[in-house]
């Protein structure tokens, strides 16, 4: 199996070299030359195996080049009962005869992004001994609060490499700051940036682009690559818990082998759902793509409509891991789309970074249609939803998943299917707890308190533990106290590096 760009102006590449690189040159995303296809009987066998073996067969045929004995190594490194405090590691929870949550938070940081982040430094570990690379590699992420966290866990004290998180000075919350300033391990540094998200964003941009950062790294033994969600390491471990979630149905007899289910995916930069389309695309009985957005609904737009607008106010709002308006990864949706015509996804591109808009074809909007639906929830209706899953089903849910529960409703309501629903869970409800208990709890019993008050008040009222990874954190030492300006971000790296050592 071998890589190709989305732009089409890269080479052809095998999965350690793709992972390794992260981003193609030439601008564009890498994705699969060919199909993978899982037959029926195949999934229907997966129902007897724990996660990490369904793991290992998902990603067997994305990573040619690596043993079956790697790809295991890879996997039971990445989830264990270390990293993951459920022992199904992805469980689906069952709400209604008809309705089902798949939770991803079990790992270290609370978040999905675990779910990829445990298993991707392994992976290019092993990617880099594969390409007889003797660089170690340097991991730059700009993060607004669960990525650089994830990230962090992830790749801490992995041999030969290196971590450096910016996150904006002002941006993210008191609980996501504690969790990276707190940050353990002896390759890792931590930078708040005088500025906002952009600020911090922006920065790592420019250092990707510098040569002359590139080379004073390597220097000091080292090459950047990439932990975001453009990284295909990052996006097919996600793949996996699709086949997962079906797996368990089969298992528990709520659905029949080969019956469809529909998805239901809160959605940011379009990783996540991106990964049930291959899915799909692989065999598994899939219905419908339900893409859940919040008030920043240009992929809700887009998937009604075929044009895709970013001239639209930015919105902070309660579920802060969906605020965006460049979704990356939908590049890689019309390049599959599009029978692979990257000069098509070419002009697109070219379109949205001039005009800050495009429109595809009626052939590629009618495909979206039929793979996908897709509405958007308020914060109003986020709240509401966290207050109604509780009186309904006595489950309680964070303002990511809450967005999801919303739209299934309007899903419900618009189209009368009731085939069986998984709903995917982004993030523990303890880790935006202050929205969480302001809706259970009401004005009253939380105004003034502080998040690490919430936490205790929502643990007692849920009567559920504080997760180990949120826990004592305002008790945990800081080690991580720099505060850079944005023009010195470049700087900060090197002297991470030369604190380090010279490898
Ligand atoms: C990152 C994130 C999302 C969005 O996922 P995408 O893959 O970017 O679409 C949703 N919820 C939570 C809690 C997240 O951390």
């Amino acid at each position: 199996m071998l890589y190709e760009s989305t732009r089409g102006d890269y080479q052809q590449l095998s999965a350690a070299e793709a992972i390794k690189l992260g981003i193609s040159p030439d601008g564009g995303l890498f994705v699969p030359e060919e199909r993978v296809s899982i037959p029926a009987e195949e999934i229907v066998a997966l129902a007897g195996v724990p996660y990490q073996d369904r793991a290992i067969r998902i990603l067997q045929p994305f990573l040619s080049g690596f043993t079956v004995e790697e790809i295991s190594q890879c996997v039971n490194d990445a989830y264990n009962g270390n990293s993951f405090d459920h022992p199904a590691v992805a469980p689906v929870v069952h709400l209604a005869d008809r309705l089902g949550v798949l939770e991803l938070w079990h790992g270290p940081t609370c978040a999905f992004k675990d779910m990829a982040l445990q298993i991707l430094p392994h992976l290019l570990v092993k990617s880099v001994e594969k390409t007889g690379e003797t660089a170690g590699i340097l991991i730059l992420v700009a993060t607004s609060g669960d990525t650089g966290k994830a990230a962090l866990e992830g790749f801490k004290d992995v041999p030969r490499t290196a971590i450096a998180v910016f996150f904006p000075d002002e941006g993210v919350s008191e609980v996501q700051k504690l969790q990276m300033i707190t940050q353990e391990g002896g390759n890792v540094g931590v930078f708040a940036v005088r500025g906002n998200f952009d600020d911090a964003q922006t920065g790592v941009k420019e250092i990707f682009g510098d040569a002359s950062a590139a080379g004073e790294i390597l220097r000091r033994g080292y090459k950047f690559s990439s932990a975001n969600s453009i990284n295909w390491g990052r996006l097919v471990p996600q793949i996996v818990y699709y086949f997962s979630a079906y797996a368990d149905l089969l298992a528990g007899r709520r659905i029949e082998p080969g019956e469809k289910v529909n998805f239901v995916v809160p959605t940011g930069n379009f990783g996540n759902i991106l990964a049930g389309f291959y899915a799909g695309r692989m065999g598994l009985p899939v219905n419908k793509l339900i893409c859940a957005s919040n008030e920043n609904n240009v992929l809700n737009d887009f998937i009604r409509t075929g044009i895709y607008d970013r001239k639209r106010e930015f919105k902070k709002t309660l579920s802060p891991s969906m605020d965006i308006l460049i979704s990356s990864n939908l590049e890689r949706l019309l390049f599959e789309l599009t029978g692979h015509d990257a000069a098509r996804v070419r002009r697109w591109m070219l379109e949205l970074r001039e005009n800050w808009r495009y429109e595809v074809d009626d052939s590629t909007r009618a495909k979206v249609r039929d793979l996908f639906w897709s509405d958007y929830a308020s914060d109003a209706e986020t709240i509401q939803s966290i207050k109604d899953t509780y009186a309904r089903y006595g489950y309680i849910v964070d303002t990511h998943t809450a967005v999801g529960m919303n739209v299934y409703g309007k899903y419900r309501k618009s189209s009368g299917d009731d085939s069986y629903t998984v709903v995917l869970s982004t993030a523990s409800p303890f880790k935006f707890n202050a929205s969480v208990a302001l809706a259970l709890l009401g004005e009253d019993k939380t105004a003034g308190k502080s998040e690490f008050e919430l936490l205790q008040l929502l643990s007692d009222f849920s009567n559920l533990p504080v997760p180990p990874g949120l826990r004592d954190l305002d008790k945990r030492p800081v080690r991580h106290g720099d505060v850079v300006e944005k023009e010195d971000m470049k700087r900060a790296v090197v002297s991470f590096l030369d604190r380090r050592g010279v490898k």
